[in-house]
């Protein structure tokens, strides 16, 4: 039947027969393709099974950037009160080669609403971000993942938050299920606990999870379980893919993922920041500018990562066997273009990736005319 869709529109790809050990069976699929018109809809667990997927994420930071949503609170707002600017965000990173449309509900809980007093809109921006998802992943052939976070109320020496986080993801996720998603992802999870209860959410919803941790910490979560044993724990309690995201940049994640790969069976995620973290601030939150000020959230710029820093993580990442490979915070859609090339694809926006060769300075003839530019360049 996917053969025959293929078919149907218009271009013939391989068709193989492959073993796959991680989800175990042989599976006939159509064989990946890069181009996304070309792309056939399947579930994120037959996706992770035929190659990488390849996410995008900072839909917060880069709104915020952009003047549609109060750094602070952190609350996406500009779901119901800009909605075009939610979708063209979406849009770029479709464009850029994103496999998976995240629905906005990033911090769109009942705690943070109430903190902008706006918790009379927690139903009605829950149910639009994930319309706003919906429509823009259906320009291409991307998934819509609904989303939920981290709560603030969770406390692991008081049971009763637990009843609280849980009401809080069933609401959510109730109205996201209802508006239609694929799969759920939740994520930065400081601690182990919170995120197994969103796993028990989403289990009983009947959707793939994804759950990743925020390793804010040097080697464990919040509530003291080493990154590796918490995602050990995630997948055996029903996650389809774990990980990490969020809070680290390439350099000070990478070396967490090799040990979560050993962990577990299960498809592993992982999205950095674009941020130059290193070993003597290996957080986004510990970052300090030249005089000493705090970088973190709001003027992290001078540590951006380039394109070609992101590619490169993108290689490494696949190199270790990550199989969701994206970017958090402070992304942007030429970070995700660059990915996706570095992953082997063309994607939309690569009509459009740069070719030096044809500036009129970088180029092999530079006119006789212009090379004295060059030497004020030097
Ligand atoms: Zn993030």
């Amino acid at each position: 039947m996917l053969a025959q869709l293929a078919l149907q529109q218009g271009t013939v790809y391989d068709i193989g027969r492959f073993t796959s050990a991680r989800f175990g069976g042989v599976a006939e699929r159509v064989g990946f393709v890069s181009e996304l018109e070309g792309r056939v809809s399947s579930s994120i667990v037959d996706r992770l099974e035929a190659g990488p997927v390849l996410g995008a994420e900072g839909y917060v930071f880069e709104l915020e950037r952009r003047g549609y949503i109060k750094a602070g609170p952190f609350v996406p707002e500009v779901v119901l009160d800009y909605p075009d600017a939610v979708r063209e965000l979406h849009r770029e990173f479709l464009r850029a080669g994103a496999d998976v449309m995240v629905a906005l509900t990033y911090y769109a809980h009942r705690e943070k609403l109430r903190d902008v007093g706006r918790e009379g809109d927690l139903e009605a921006m829950n149910r639009q971000a994930v319309r706003l998802a919906r429509e823009v992943a259906s320009e291409g052939d991307a998934l819509v993942a609904g989303n939920v976070c981290n709560t603030w109320a969770y406390d692991p020496d008081d049971p009763a938050t637990g009843q609280t986080v849980r009401a809080m993801y069933t609401e959510q996720l109730g109205w996201a299920v209802e508006e239609g998603v694929d799969f759920v992802i939740s994520e930065t999870n400081d601690y182990l606990g919170e995120a197994l209860i969103a796993v028990e959410v989403i289990r009983d919803l009947g959707l793939p999870a994804m759950v990743t941790l925020a390793p804010t910490q040097p080697d464990q979560t919040r509530d003291g379980y080493g990154y590796a044993e918490a995602c050990r724990i995630l997948a055996a309690e029903g996650a389809q893919v774990v990980g990490l995201n969020c809070d680290r940049g390439p350099l000070t994640m990478l070396p967490l993922v090799a040990d979560i790969r050993q962990a577990v069976d299960c498809a592993v995620a992982v999205q950095p920041v674009p941020y130059r973290t290193d070993a003597a601030a290996p957080t986004m939150e510990t970052l300090r500018s030249a005089d000493g000020d705090r970088a973190f959230p709001i003027a992290l710029d001078s540590f951006t990562c380039t394109r070609f820093e992101m590619a490169q993580f993108a290689a490494q990442a696949r190199e270790l066997g990550v199989d969701y490979v994206g970017i958090c915070c402070g992304a942007g859609p030429h970070h995700v273009r660059a990915m996706a090339e570095a992953l082997g694809r063309e994607v939309p926006a690569s009509k459009y990736s740069p070719s030096m060769d044809l500036h009129p300075m970088f180029r092999a003839d530079v006119a006789a005319k212009d090379a004295a530019f060059l030497h004020s360049w030097a």
